[in-house]
This record gives C-alpha cells, sequence and structure tokens, in this order.
C-alpha cells in the first residue's frame, strides 16, 4: 500500500514525491541520489536529471516519467531480463569481489579510462573479472567518450587480450567520427552511449557507420516509446541502460528491454544496489543473472523523502521543467495535499 506523503501537484492527477538517497559509494562525482517519484492514473514514473543537466534538456526526463505515470507501458514481450554487472574504477580484488556478489550476472560491464588509471592497471581489472566469469560470460568496457582515436585502439587491443576477448567497447572516443574511426580500425565491436543520448540527432551514428551496439536509457530519451521507436530505426542490437535510478526508474528500463521485439544484449538495470535505499520495500536486483518485471510499489517514499529544502530545490525544477515541456505547471507550496 502507498503510504500517505504529501506531494507536490505538478498537473491534473499527477503528484510528484521528491526523494533523496544516499549512494553506497561515490558515482559519477554525487554521493546522495536525488529526484522525484511521479504518482499518476496508469502508476508511477521517475523525474530524476542529475543536477548538471539544464532544464531544456531535462525535458525529456520529465516526459519519460509522466509517460510511466499516465500511459503506463507498452505491452511485455518477456518476462526477465538479462542484466551486467557493473565494475568501476576499482583494483582486481574488489572487482572480482563485485562479480561474485553480483547475482549471477553472466554479463559485466567494467569502466575503463578512470582518471589516473594505467593501462596495467585496467588490463588486471578485466583479468580479474575474467577470472571469476570463467569463458563462459561477456566482458564489456565502458570508456564514457575519454580517449583519441590512437589511444582508444591501442587500449581496445590490450584489453581485448586481456579480458580473453571483449563483447564490445562503449564509447570509446566523444565524437561520432572518432567512433567510426576506431570501429574501422579495431576489431572490438563499438557501443553508442553519449553519441545517442546526449544527441540532437541520435541516427548519426548509423549514417557514420559509427556503431555496432545501440546503448539506450529511458528517461534521457524521452519514455519507453521514444525508445522503442528510436530502437526501430537504429536497426542494430541494444542494451537497456538505467541512469542510476531508484526501482521505479528502473522498471522504466525493464519495461522498454520487454517490448523490444528483438531481446537487448544484457542490460545495465542492476544498478539499484548502488542506493543505499529505495522507495519500495521489494526493489529490483537480478537473480541467477536475470530480473523479473515484477512492478515495484513505492511503499517507502516516506522513508526516503527529501527535507524540507531539497523537496523546495525538486520543486521549483519541476515546475521549470514542466512549463519547457508544456504541462500544466502549478505546484501546491510543500506539505500540499496528496489525492492520493
Ligand atoms: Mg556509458
Amino acid at each position: 500500500m502507498l503510504r500517505a506523503v504529501d506531494g507536490l501537484r505538478i498537473a491534473e492527477d499527477l503528484v510528484a514525491h521528491p526523494y533523496s538517497i544516499p549512494l553506497v559509494t561515490r558515482f559519477r562525482g554525487i554521493t546522495v541520489r536525488e529526484g522525484a517519484i511521479l504518482a499518476g492514473r496508469a502508476g508511477f514514473g521517475e523525474f530524476s536529471p542529475f543536477w548538471d543537466y539544464g532544464d531544456r534538456e531535462a525535458v525529456a526526463w520529465l516526459r519519460a516519467a509522466v509517460e510511466a505515470a499516465t500511459l503506463g507501458f507498452p505491452p511485455a514481450l518477456r518476462t526477465e531480463i538479462a542484466v551486467n554487472a557493473t565494475v568501476p574504477a576499482v583494483g582486481p580484488d574488489v572487482a572480482a569481489a563485485i562479480v561474485r556478489e553480483s547475482g549471477g550476472c553472466r554479463s559485466v560491464k567494467v569502466k575503463v579510462a578512470d582518471q589516473g588509471d594505467t593501462l596495467g592497471v585496467e588490463c588486471d581489472r578485466v583479468a580479474a573479472v575474467r577470472d571469476v566469469l570463467g569463458p563462459g560470460g561477456t566482458i564489456r568496457v565502458d570508456a564514457n567518450g575519454a580517449w583519441d582515436p590512437d589511444t582508444a585502439v591501442g587500449r581496445l587491443d590490450a584489453l581485448d587480450r586481456a579480458a580473453g576477448g571483449l563483447e564490445y567497447a562503449e564509447q570509446p572516443c566523444s565524437a561520432i567520427d572518432d567512433l567510426a574511426e576506431v570501429r574501422r580500425r579495431s576489431k572490438v565491436p563499438i557501443a553508442a552511449d553519449e553519441s545517442i543520448r546526449r544527441s540532437v540527432d541520435p541516427l548519426a551514428v548509423v549514417r557514420h557507420r559509427a556503431a555496432d551496439v545501440a546503448v539506450l536509457k529511458v528517461q534521457p530519451l524521452g519514455g519507453v516509446r521514444v525508445c522503442l521507436e528510436l530502437a526501430e530505426r537504429l536497426a542494430m542490437p541494444v542494451v537497456v541502460s538505467s541512469a542510476l535510478e531508484t526501482s521505479v526508474g528502473l522498471a522504466a528500463g525493464l519495461a522498454l528491454a520487454a517490448a523490444l521485439p528483438e531481446p537487448p544484449l544484457a542490460c545495465g538495470l542492476a544498478t539499484g544496489q548502488l542506493l543505499s535505499a529505495d522507495v519500495t520495500s521489494r526493489p529490483f536486483r537480478p537473480r541467477r543473472g536475470v530480473i523479473r518485471l515484477d512492478g515495484p510499489v513505492p511503499d517507502r517514499l516516506a522513508a526516503v523523502a527529501a527535507d524540507a529544502d531539497r523537496r523546495a530545490a525538486w520543486s521549483c525544477r519541476l515546475r521549470d521543467v514542466a512549463r519547457l515541456a508544456d504541462l500544466t505547471a502549478s505546484p501546491c507550496p510543500p506539505g500540499g495535499s496528496d489525492p492520493r
């Protein structure tokens, strides 16, 4: 049951519940994850753009949340989704422990190109992951666009050998032309993430023959239906990834993964354990490498509610982004009534 919590009304039948949840470890430069859960007639949606996203960029995030809360999701074609473990820039022992405790994930994404990482350190990290996974699992690396093409080609060659084969390299360079060059010169397949999600032209990766795999994130791209349409036009294997969300945001990613005509590759949706708490008492966690699609009931909104200051900050942000998104925007003052 949904506990009664004061919400911010941002449109008719749409109430926002700002949350604030510490991360288990620092990630993406932040230690606390913030956002708002939107409750609407069809269910719940998550609006949690990072603060380095401006209001205009956050419009897509709000559209995704409103879609989930007011329309719900398209029909699911599968009931469980294979997911990957994520290994940040850590030493080999910690990397091995993360894989061992990953809930049976057979695919692991390893962060590389972190500040101060040498090639030797990165090779030790992927080798440690391979030791735990054995020959049957898949390893992918994510450089978040940090390398130039020459560095990328050299590093990927070495990492491919150290890992006993890489499934793909995610965003080795930031520019699409550079991505295309690395794809021509390296035998490691290339996945595009930022080139799709932060681009005004997500299909440019196709025209430039810059990627073999597309990483899709529901909130930054504007919703499950937008992503389904984009996947069809990209016409390449898809990985659905989270934006470090609560289980409500993960539900939208899982809904996309379940609605794609072709099953996606192992998805980056096992990120729930990076949060120290969740909006639900039954958070999404992988078992035997898959997450089942049982919809989460956000029964812990009161427990993770933002304090008055952060609530006011999210109220302003919702008002400003809703105006840009063309939603009727008249948030209640903090303490406004919740119709539920
Ligand atoms: Mg990425």
